[in-house]
């Protein structure tokens, strides 16, 4: 069969595309191999996975594989890593990366959700809740959504412990970054919450690990950013399902406040009376007077309250702390008690209590309203140039008064900052993610939407000023979901674990052929 020939990429309208188009064509034989049935070269389905989340980068494959169970997968890998001409081969969840991680110019893109639709005859098959031993657990397909296994693990009254802020992405596509969020505080990121993950390597090896069985591929694979090996499958620890939650946010005036009452928080032991979940957000003043008149959480006349507060600021930036305490029937009457108590502890300014009560499924999936609300006034579908950072605690104040209130202070009303501390020692270090130095870190989420001409490239220039005075005032951060153009920018970013990465890279992927889209490698495309 004649060499596949390119496909072109079609620029997408509203978005600035740095267009990498693929090269070379794959090996005729591979058309002649027992997946080739299901691999796509129309144009329509290159398209799809040309692009993703962020519309920032786009680069066509030369083909997508909607493999029906994993050894599809390892056969295409197997190929490719013993051909003459390698050609990259690239999972994709749900594309919701924001700088191309999941594209393969030149390559195969691996629909990952094709093993969901058809992997045991019906939609979200692959996700199993184990109760008879031990301690329960899920096994999790890669390319479920968390939404699925949350629904999935709730018929048992169970639950995974850490979620992230959105449910709508896939268990591989978190667990190949860390997937943080407001329980990380206590049980660590997702990655440190994985007992058993069912991988193939870049050899096309199907390999079972674990902490005690094959542990560097384990621990290379659970934040990997997709380098050493698909994960096709996570066993993940699950623990009792709380039916409903008090949700509330707490407004803050100044940052040394809000930022010691969020640390007082994550620094509870268990026993004491908590929140199990602390998150926070960074409110500019042009957001609350610019922004949308109402959202999911707050009513118009509690936006215009926030608005006043904010304009009373010397800065006009106003912090929430966002909190979250799970209850069922048996703790109800005791949730208000509990709640009081804590609250007691803190200083938000007097009367900026919001508070919700909501099932617990409403809570955790909270951003898919938000996502409904975006996609209704067609603010889903733009470009998403996002830069998310961990600061050093001890850093932090400045991080605040030169970014927060200094090159973002007039920032794009459109889109969230996060900003929520971490404590260090819930992170594994043997893990190929990579987290701040200190005892305690800030996530900061400079989660912005560009939807006006020219929002792109000013909030990329903000983006480059943001690293740029990290680097001068010798902040020390580490971007999560991280993207660097250089190759010295990767090794800055894993440190003294960079060697360690060159060498299992070597040892799994020995041909470079996985997940070329982050850029860490040359690939052999
Ligand atoms: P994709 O974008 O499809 O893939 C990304 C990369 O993951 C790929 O390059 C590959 O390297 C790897 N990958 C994907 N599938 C596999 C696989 N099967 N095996 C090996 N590697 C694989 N992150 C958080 O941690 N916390 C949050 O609260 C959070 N909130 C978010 C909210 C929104 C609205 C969005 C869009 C993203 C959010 N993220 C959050 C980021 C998200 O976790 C990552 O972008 C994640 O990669 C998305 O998963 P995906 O399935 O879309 O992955």
């Amino acid at each position: 069969m004649a060499r596949r020939c390119l496909i072109a990429f079609m620029a997408m309208a509203s978005c600035l595309s740095v267009v990498v188009s693929g090269h070379g064509g794959l090996p005729e034989e591979v058309f002649a191999l027992g997946v080739a049935s299901k691999l796509r070269v129309d144009r329509n389905s290159t398209a799809r996975a040309s692009s993703d989340f962020g519309r920032i980068v786009a680069a066509a494959p030369e083909a997508v594989l909607h493999p029906a169970m994993p050894a599809d997968i390892a056969e295409l890998v197997r190929f490719s890593a013993s051909s003459p001409s390698p050609f990259p081969v690239a999972p994709r969840g749900q594309g919701h990366s924001a700088r191309g991680q999941s594209l393969a110019p030149g390559g195969v893109v691996v629909d990952m959700r094709a093993l969901a639709a058809e992997g045991s005859g019906r939609r979200g098959g692959r996700v199993n809740v184990s109760v008879g031993g031990a301690a329960p657990y899920v096994d999790a397909g890669g390319e479920q959504l968390w939404a699925n296994v949350l629904r999935a693990t709730l018929k048992h009254g169970l639950s995974p412990r850490v979620w992230t802020d959105y449910l709508h992405i896939t268990v591989a596509g978190t667990l190949s970054n860390a997937g943080i969020g407001g329980q990380a505080f206590r049980h660590g990121p997702q990655i440190a919450n994985v007992l058993e993950l069912d991988v193939i390597t870049g050899m096309g090896e199907m390999v079972t690990c674990s902490r005690d069985k094959d542990p560097d591929l384990f621990f290379a694979v659970l934040g990997g950013l997709g380098q050493f090996g698909f994960i096709t499958q996570a066993r993940i620890g699950l623990e009792l399902a709380p039916k409903r939650v008090r949700w509330v946010r707490l407004a803050y005036s100044d940052v040394v406040t809000f930022t010691r009452d969020q640390e007082l928080l994550i620094s509870k032991r268990s026993s004491e009376a908590n929140f199990d979940y602390v998150e926070g957000q960074v409110q500019l003043n042009r957001t609350l007077t610019e922004g949308p008149k109402s959202t999911p959480f707050f009513s118009g006349s509690d936006i215009g309250r926030l608005a006043k507060l904010a304009s009373k600021s010397v800065s006009g930036v106003i912090y929430f702390i966002e909190g979250a305490m799970y209850y069922n029937e048996s703790t109800a009457t005791s949730v208000d008690q509990k709640l009081g108590s804590v609250l007691e502890q803190l200083s938000f300014e007097q009367g900026f209590m919001f508070a919700k009560d909501v099932s617990y499924v409403q809570f955790l999936d909270r951003v898919r309203e938000e996502e409904r609300v975006l996609r209704s006034i067609g603010m889903w579908d733009v470009p998403h140039p996002w830069l998310n950072l961990f600061v050093p605690q001890s850093r932090i104040f400045e991080f605040d008064a030169g970014v927060l209130k200094g090159i973002s202070a007039g920032a794009n009303p459109v889109g969230v900052i996060l900003m929520y501390p971490m404590n260090r020692n819930r992170w594994d270090d043997r893990m190929t993610s990579v987290a701040s130095n200190e005892d305690v870190f800030y996530i900061v989420g400079l989660l912005r939407s560009a939807v006006a001409p020219g929002d792109v490239e000013r909030l990329e220039k903000e983006n480059e000023a943001v690293l740029a005075f990290c680097d001068n005032e010798g902040i020390r951060c580490k971007q999560y979901l991280p993207h660097y153009a250089s190759h010295e920018g990767w090794q800055r970013h894993f440190g003294a674990k960079w060697s360690k990465v060159t060498k299992l890279k070597a040892k799994y992927d020995p041909h470079g052929i996985l997940s070329p889209g982050q850029r860490i490698f040359s690939s052999p495309a």
